[in-house]
């Protein structure tokens, strides 16, 4: 997110963002299955047979075509990064008041939570 607004007022700009304060969730059930996913796409690429046919999986998976030769810990990635981008629950931790805020997945608004 380019800015994130707290209740305790303050505003987060992304450039100057803490590594830590975005964060994401999964639903466990969610990513036990997605794990599995992933392992199995990655494994129906190997063995998809030589290059002219891992090219052919690999642009059936994308939906367009990818650049010839790419080394595999690239494909990998992005498979992983692919499938692990859908289903997450967004999270920041305000780096001012240390609240965290959850987003709704359905209405895309925060919650706010304290330590108590
Ligand atoms: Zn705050």
């Amino acid at each position: 997110m380019s800015r994130f607004s707290c209740i305790c007022g303050e505003v987060t700009h992304e450039v100057d963002e803490p590594a830590d304060a975005s964060l994401v969730a999964y639903p466990s059930a969610a990513m036990l299955r997605t794990r599995r996913e992933i392992a199995e796409l990655i494994a129906a690429y190997v063995e998809s047979g030589d290059a002219a046919r891992r090219e052919e999986w690999l642009r059936r998976y994308l939906g367009e075509p990818l650049g010839h030769d790419e080394p595999l810990v690239e494909i990998a990635e992005l498979i992983v990064n692919r499938e692990l981008n859908v289903g997450f629950l967004p999270i920041f931790r305000c780096p001012h008041c240390g609240r965290i805020a959850l987003s709704d997945p359905e209405t895309g608004k925060w919650e706010f939570f304290a330590r108590g």
